[in-house]
């Protein structure tokens, strides 16, 4: 047995940091498994305007072709659609591992499946990241931290998470996630990467998936009531997609494995976060107080220090700047293009 990888595959052609004389490529070759997702196509989109090559491995369970379909045609893309549960060959020097429904609503959908997905889906991906030696990076979530105990939170928390309830299936496997991630990086010698992601929202979340800001921006859009859950007083911090993706591709290229905190501190209520939008959209938009969920962690805001001072990110866009560009996209899906030019 021999942990450096390379000497485990003596087959192999292409190892990142490797190639062959005369085989030398421009550009990375990247896997971004999920890339048909929200935050995933705003990556593509970024690792493509770089000179990457991208490929797209999703099997479009939350995802949409639509999200990356303007990169279609272009050779430095492909999409491939497989489910990560299932083992694939490939050959790439970087995997961005998103591959997860991350809604609540998508994701206690079908809950074994979700755990799937997290669990054997991550170890294929981790799998193929040591058969070629490629760098490999979780996304993984605040979630881990549960109903934390500690606020903010910091890396260093281990959470507080109920282990039989109906978030299991989301906080439990991503924590799994992470802990094969790092017996992989000490048992195979991986050059891995963890980000654990606080609630992010910009264009192109799926309109009706349940999450707090695309229900709020959707409602008040469609003149429906805001559905606020339980008292309105738990809160979240909101991050924007582009603040995001600038953290995770700082985390790929940087030197530390993490965790990494990347979200925005800055923390609001429910409520709070209806008024911004009724600010932003429909200041006579109602509110409506529904049931909340069980097991719906009361408060959460990253601490980040750690992620400023070893990648040098932070986040740049405030809610109340990030918004008004979330709507216009969902004005657009909502009421095609030519009512919203109209708006
Ligand atoms: P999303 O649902 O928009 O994207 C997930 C993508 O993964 C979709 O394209 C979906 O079709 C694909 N997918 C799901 N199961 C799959 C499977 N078994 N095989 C192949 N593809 C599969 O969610 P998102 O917001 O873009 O989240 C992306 C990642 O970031 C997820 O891993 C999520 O857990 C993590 N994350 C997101 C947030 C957030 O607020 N957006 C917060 C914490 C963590
Ligand atoms: N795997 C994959 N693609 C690859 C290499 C591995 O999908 O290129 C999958 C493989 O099918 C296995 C998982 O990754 O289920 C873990 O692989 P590993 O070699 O680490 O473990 P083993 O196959 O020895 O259990
Ligand atoms: N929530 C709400 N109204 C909605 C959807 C969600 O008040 O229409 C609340 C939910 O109870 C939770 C918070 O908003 O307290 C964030 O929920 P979301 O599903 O967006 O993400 P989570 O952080 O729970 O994964």
């Amino acid at each position: 047995f021999s942990v450096d990888p390379a000497a485990r595959n003596p087959g192999r052609q292409f190892v990142a940091g490797k190639v062959p004389l005369g085989l030398k490529r421009k550009g990375l070759r990247v896997l971004v498994t999920g890339g048909a997702g929200f935050v995933g196509s705003h990556l593509v989109d970024r690792l493509v305007a770089r000179g990457d090559s991208v490929i797209v491995v999703d099997n479009l369970f939350t995802g949409r072709k639509e999200n990356v379909m303007h990169h279609f045609g272009n050779p430095n893309f492909e999409m491939i659609r497989h489910d990560v549960v299932e083992p694939i060959l490939l050959e790439v020097d970087q995997i961005y591992h998103l591959a997860c429904p991350a809604s609540p609503v998508h994701y206690k959908y079908n809950p074994v499946k979700t755990i799937k997905t997290n669990v054997v889906g991550t170890l294929n991906m981790l799998g193929l990241a040591k058969r070629i030696g490629a760098k490999f990076l979780l996304t993984s979530t605040s979630e881990v931290y549960g109903d934390p105990l500690q606020h903010p939170q910091v890396e260093t928390y281990w959470g507080n998470v109920n282990p039989i309830g109906v978030r299991s299936c989301y906080d439990e496997g991503k924590r799994t996630a992470e802990t094969l991630t790092m017996d992989y990086h000490r048992g195979a010698n991986l050059e891995v990467r963890i980000a654990r992601i606080f609630n992010t929202y910009g264009p192109r979340m799926c309109i009706d998936d349940g999450r707090v800001v695309s229900n709020f921006v959707a409602q008040a859009l469609r003149k429906e009531p805001l559905t606020v859950y339980g008292d309105g007083k738990q809160t979240r911090s909101f991050q924007y997609v582009s603040d995001l993706v600038e953290g995770l591709m700082r985390l790929m290229e940087g030197d530390h494995i993490g965790p990494f905190n990347l979200g925005n501190p800055g923390e609001f209520t429910m409520l709070e976060l209806a008024k911004v939008v009724q600010d932003t959209i429909d200041p006579n938009a109602r509110i409506e107080f529904r049931e909340n969920t069980q097991d719906d962690p009361h408060k959460r805001k990253p601490d980040i220090t750690k992620a400023k001072e070893q990648l040098g990110w932070e986040p740049k866009i405030a809610l109340r700047d990030g918004l008004p560009l979330m709507v216009t996209d969902f004005r657009k899906r909502i009421f095609g293009d030519q009512d919203s030019a109209a708006t």
